[in-house]
């Protein structure tokens, strides 16, 4: 057996269970060994049955079963077996229910283990649904600290452990992917050991050795991989794109406003990038509406002024969409071809009719963009297809960069190099969202930074406000009162249907798992407001599930102001630019993250109106409260961005998702002197070895990174 080894050829995993297992990635021996435990439980502690008699809360206890028998509840008619078991000390009874073949698996006169919580009955305490295990065999669910998984449907913890352990005990074979000196110098736990100590450890000590050698490996490859990269491409050429003052002057005076001081430098500092003959390779950084998108632009009309295209690439269709309108506009005065190309549809403007888009087959418009004839080229996720090939790629535009990943960028810079140029184009990425100290290190190790840290005059802030649900009608009022005003109105809804699949309880359950029966969903909260709330008022809805002409259509009216209220699913979260829209009203809030919600609050606020964020909550919790006022408090994406960090991990920010990383190592991103450990170690490695030559091992592993 080894860790590439497909369970299917695993003994007792059986196709069900291979089913459930591929739901949640696992298909390899590796993948399930290294889906670690979620938490421990600690059973070392085991007590005689006369003291678990006397506790409240969780016991373990060791005896022999006296009695089982089956049985039903008298109300409900649920299964029911019950046993009584003895040590020394006393004897106790035990109550399992939906368990019925426990009277197949458990026998009278058997030692056995029992660990779960003490009840009280009317007469005595007995001890409910406890986890349960023979004594004669090494102690895997109780007697021990005990590996608890994530729970999921038809997927126990105790059927995890079972499975673990068996393969764990086969595999002495595996091999060691970190060099022998890393793992002395630092103390870590040889792989077999440390895939032991991590789901079955003897102290917590162990366990935490195991954790911290895990994420520090996933550290160390990464930074294997975007220095690496960064290395290569500061060896590369790039087409140098000269600074022309006079086109830049001529553009700005095109503008209905006057630019920002902080766009003016991000702009400088940017083309003094592109004069340089390697390629640039930042990141621009400014808050939702600070005005992002002119400054990629001032870079696009300097490469076209160089002879070059740019590919201007967005995370969603409708973000594409409106920067392929906005794009259109802006240079149709200087004359630039703009073509659209997306999943969907492909389009393109001639400068003379900015205004009305052009159909274009996919075929012609790949023939034309080769042929270096459109300009500038916009699209979603298709512009990385090997089919798109430039005849002259100057700049790449990245917008929402914290969209994609690390990956995708690499592949688009190394993708346009298969063009006829043997130049590497200059890369200028966006965000909205703003990077912890820890995560500049690691995901964007490769990138230089400028920050856009002022919003255009005039921007009133956005007035948010947490409402209680007696509060609602107040709410209504007004979001009535600005559309008679001529406003429009966003509402966000966390999903698109009702609740379709309640968990089902046959399996272990914990109520912090099931999801809240009180989600809004889309196409409810439109029946809702249309018919009832505000029948008189233009309302539509948009979502992911409708057909793409339908959701360009709905965008479109919304952009002309001919919808009063968008019901929409959290396809509006990024970029997307409607001044006339002052309120944003955003149901089920909790169901979000910070940087997401300040990331909606920023689709309103962008004109000199006043504008209102309604947060509504259904969750009582007080952590979910203090997350929401927290944006009641701070404007700023930065602090938020922080706050959340703190509050939910890194996992929710910043493109870490893109990488696949692995939740543990995700946790420790926020670990400073771990990251900067495994930065360090990655280095070292580098210097001497850049290709990873003498590594074959680590260089498989950042190989698969690239992919
Ligand atoms: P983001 O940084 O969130 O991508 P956008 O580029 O979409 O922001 O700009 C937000 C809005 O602000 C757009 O309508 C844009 O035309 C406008 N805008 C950009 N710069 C300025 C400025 N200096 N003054 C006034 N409005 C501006
Ligand atoms: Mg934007």
């Amino acid at each position: 057996m080894t860790l590439s080894t497909p369970l299917s050829e695993v003994p007792r995993v059986g196709p069900v269970y291979e089913k459930r297992l591929k739901k949640l990635g696992i298909t390899t021996v590796g993948d399930l060994l290294f889906h670690f435990p979620r938490a421990y439980e600690d059973l070392r502690n085991v007590t005689s049955i006369a003291q678990a008699k006397k506790e409240e809360g969780n016991v373990c206890v060791k005896g022999r079963v006296l009695k089982i028998r089956k049985g039903r509840t008298l109300r409900k008619h649920m299964s029911l077996v019950q046993a009584a078991v003895e040590d020394d000390t006393g004897t106790m009874q035990v109550v399992w229910f939906n368990q019925p073949y426990l009277t197949d698996t458990l026998k009278e006169g058997e030692e056995v283990y029992l660990a779960g919580k003490m009840a009280r009955g009317s007469a005595s305490a007995y001890l409910s649904n406890p986890a349960y295990e023979k004594a004669k065999a090494l102690p895997m669910h109780t007697g021990r600290i005990v590996p608890v998984y994530a729970q999921t449907l038809g997927l126990t913890s105790r059927w995890l452990r079972f499975m673990v352990s068996g393969i764990l005990q086969n595999a002495q074979g595996l091999s060691e992917s970190l060099p022998p000196t890393l793992l002395q110098e630092r103390g870590f736990p040889p792989i077999v050991k440390a895939l032991q100590d991590i789901h079955f450890p003897n102290t917590p000590k162990e366990a935490e050795a195991s954790r911290r050698r895990f994420a520090f490996e996933e550290l160390f490859y990464l930074f294997l991989f975007v220095l690496s990269e960064r290395k290569k491409l500061a060896a590369a050429k790039a087409p140098v794109i000269p600074f022309e003052p006079s086109l830049l002057q001529r553009f700005t005076s095109s503008l209905p406003f006057q630019l920002t001081e902080a766009q003016r430098k991000a702009a400088w500092r940017i083309l003094k990038d592109l004069e340089k003959p390697r390629p640039m390779n930042r990141l621009l950084q400014g808050d939702v509406g600070s005005g992002k998108t002119v400054v990629a632009a001032m870079a696009a009309l300097s490469a076209r002024k160089a002879g070059l295209q740019t590919a201007f690439m967005a995370p969603t269709e409708i973000l594409a969409q409106q920067h392929f309108k906005t794009l259109s506009l802006l240079f149709a005065p200087f004359k630039l071809k703009v073509a659209l190309l997306t999943g969907k549809s492909d389009r393109w403007t001639s400068p003379k009719l900015p205004r009305e888009p052009i159909e274009i087959s996919r075929k012609k418009l790949l023939e034309k963009v080769k042929a270096g004839d459109m300009e500038v080229l916009v699209g979603t996720h298709a512009l990385i297809q090997d089919k798109v090939r430039f005849g002259n790629l100057g700049l790449i535009v990245l917008d929402e960069q914290h969209r994609f990943g690390v990956r995708q960028r690499a592949k688009l810079q190394a993708a346009s190099r298969k063009g006829h140029t043997l130049l590497v184009p200059h890369l200028l990425s966006m965000t909205a969202t703003p990077i912890p100290r820890t995560l500049t290190l690691t995901l964007y190790g490769d990138l230089d930074l400028t920050l856009l840290d002022e919003l255009p005059q005039g921007r009133k802030p956005v007035l948010t406000q947490v409402i209680a649900p007696e509060e609602r009608k107040l709410a209504y009022k007004a979001v009535r009162k600005e559309i008679q005003k001529g406003r429009q109105v966003f509402v966000i809804c966390p999903r698109i249907e009702e609740k379709s699949e309640i968990r089902n309880t046959k399996y272990e359950i914990n109520s912090k798992f099931l999801p809240s029966l009180e989600v809004k969903s889309v196409k409810a909260e439109y029946e809702r407001l249309s018919k009832e709330v505000f029948p008189d008022l233009r309302v539509a809805m948009l979502h992911g599930k409708l057909a793409q002409k339908e959701k360009e259509a709905v965008m479109r009216k919304f952009q002309r102001g001919t919808i009063d209220i968008l019901v929409s699913t959290s396809v509006v979260e990024v970029g997307v630019d409607v001044p006339n829209a002052t309120v944003m009203l955003i149901e089920g809030a909790e169901h979000f993250g910070l940087a997401q919600l300040h990331q909606f609050r920023g689709r309103v606020g962008r004109s000199a109106y006043q504008s209102h964020c309604f947060l509504f909550t259904e969750s009582s919790s007080s952590r979910a409260a203090s997350r929401l006022k927290a944006l009641e408090e701070s404007s700023s994406g930065f602090e938020l961005a922080e706050k959340d960090l703190k509050l939910r991990g890194p996992g929710d920010l910043a493109g870490v998702k893109q990488w696949g990383m692995p939740d543990f190592a995700m946790e420790q991103l926020t670990n400073l002197p771990l990251v900067e450990e495994a930065r360090e170690a990655a280095l070292q490695i580098l210097d001497e070895d850049i290709r990873l030559e003498h590594y074959p091992l680590l260089k498989e592993k950042v190989e698969k990174l690239r992919e």
